[in-house]
């Protein structure tokens, strides 16, 4: 989405008067934390497009019985916050602090918590559930029905989907975690307790961006011997790669322009192929690269890219004209690059509409496409102990661990993909960048 289509969507959601702090659904929380009259905090704060800022802000209380405080001590850098930091999200205010993987050290409970306790080291899912309504009940609980009062999501989607940490007023509204604290609502259902052993950043995925690969291969149904083609070498696509090599991928195919990004990947992943899409045209060198394959395509292919990345002067130019709010160049790729039958998971962020969808070929061929925001908490169980046998090492995306303070910076180099900057860890407090183990950068 462009800056010209944000605003009038910001214009219309004012008048709507969606996304008040203070909103709350039934069986939900409050979407606003209560302050601390005297005690202040530091905080990443949205200022506009390209421009974020660490700010002194009011800290948040226990404000519901069912809410923890926690101090955070790890807080990533995440892709969907590169959509709001070009300004693609409609419904940011300035001041919103952002922010939705982050762990830390229980500070406060309220009266209602009975799992977490102060002192206990615990991460939190990105999405916040209720844990009770009919869609947490069943593992959907990033589509939980009581934590987003968002009317205009509900107006776009016909059901509004859950509410998000630090991610736009779309999604709630809430407080994010790029900060020295925050208040997470329903804490018994969105923390999870760090076990003894297991260091933050091998831990700190979980609270977002390993779930969301392994969602990227449940939805692709990924198993045993497929061929499987992920669109975006980002922190989620070298993740989903992974997760489909730990689960028996045959091959996998890594597509990106970022160069050192495909670099990284082989040294990270060996036997992951790559393919640089500004060298030779995606869905061609897909076909060439498969040609010798059953099904002569990918059985299986992933977007993990998003909305904003469009590719074609065409859709460059509708999203400018306020024509369509996304692009549909990765999916058409995909459409027409997977094999007839195959599977297409969508987890990179799609947010509204798209012109020139492939539908046809969609239909004729018999695909299946999935997509959706990670129901983080429904694969907690299994991603833990993968993670804690050593099966997954989501911590190999890390290339920069900065003081909270140069989150403006890990923005930039993180949007820019400079530096051969893969995934930004900010920690509140700290006044020095960490310099890697060799294994981190190599
Ligand atoms: P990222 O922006 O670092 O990675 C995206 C990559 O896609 C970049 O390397 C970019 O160069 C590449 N790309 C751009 N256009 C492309 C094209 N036409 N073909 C192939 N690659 C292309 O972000 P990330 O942190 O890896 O996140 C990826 C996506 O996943 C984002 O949209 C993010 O919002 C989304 N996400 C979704 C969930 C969920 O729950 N579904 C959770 C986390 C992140
Ligand atoms: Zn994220």
């Amino acid at each position: 989405m462009t800056g010209r289509m944000v605003e009038a969507v910001d214009s219309l959601l004012n008048k709507m008067e969606v996304g008040h702090d203070g909103n709350r659904k039934e069986g939900g929380c409050s979407v606003a934390a209560k302050t601390h009259p005297d005690a202040k905090m530091h905080a990443v704060s949205w200022m506009g497009s390209h421009n974020m800022q660490v700010k002194e802000v009011p800290r948040p209380m226990v404000t519901d019985p069912a809410d923890v405080l926690l101090r955070v001590t790890n807080t990533a850098i995440c892709g969907s916050d590169l959509h709001l930091y070009v300004h693609g999200m409609p419904s940011m205010k300035s001041g919103d602090v952002l922010g939705h993987e982050f762990m830390g050290v229980v500070e406060e409970v309220g009266d209602a918590v009975t799992k977490v306790k102060r002192g206990d080291r615990v991460l939190v899912a990105f999405d916040i559930a209720c844990g009770h309504c009919f869609f947490c009940n069943h593992g959907y609980q990033s589509s939980c029905d009581s934590t987003n009062p968002s009317k205009v999501q509900e107006a776009m989607y016909g059901q509004a989907a859950g509410g998000f940490f630090g991610y736009s007023h779309l999604t709630g509204g809430y407080q994010g975690g790029q900060a020295d604290f925050v208040r997470v609502p329903f804490g018994d259902v969105n923390c999870l307790k760090v076990p003894d052993g297991l260091a933050d950043h091998d831990a700190l995925f979980l609270t977002d961006i390993l779930p969301t690969a392994w969602h990227a291969n449940e939805m692709g149904e990924v198993h045993e011997g497929d061929v499987v083609a992920i669109w975006g070498a980002g922190p989620v696509g070298i993740l989903a790669a992974h997760c489909a090599q730990h689960r028996g991928a045959r091959r996998v195919i890594m597509i990106d322009s970022v160069q050192d990004r495909l670099d990284f990947v082989k040294r990270k992943l060996p036997g992951v192929e790559t393919l640089n899409f500004k060298e030779k045209e995606t869905v061609s060198a897909l076909r060439e690269m498969t040609a010798n394959e059953p099904g002569r395509g990918p059985d299986v292919v992933i977007e993990a890219a998003g909305f904003h990345y469009s590719k074609s002067w065409l859709h460059a130019i509708e999203m400018k004209l306020q024509l369509e709010t996304d692009t549909a160049d990765m999916l058409n790729e995909m459409i027409t690059a997977v094999r007839k039958g195959g599977r297409i998971s969508i987890v990179g962020v799609y947010i509204g509409f798209v012109n020139h969808l492939n539908i046809g070929a969609f239909m004729e061929k018999q695909l299946t496409m999935r997509g959706g925001q990670t129901p983080v908490q429904r694969y907690w169980p299994t991603l833990l102990h993968k993670v804690q046998a050593g099966e997954l090492v989501p911590s190999m995306v890390i290339t920069h661990v900065l003081p909270l303070e140069q989150a403006p910076k890990g923005y930039k180099i993180f949007n820019e993909k400079s530096d051969g900057c893969i995934k930004v860890v900010l920690q509140p407090g700290a006044t020095e960048a960490v310099t890697l183990p060799p294994a981190g950068r190599t």
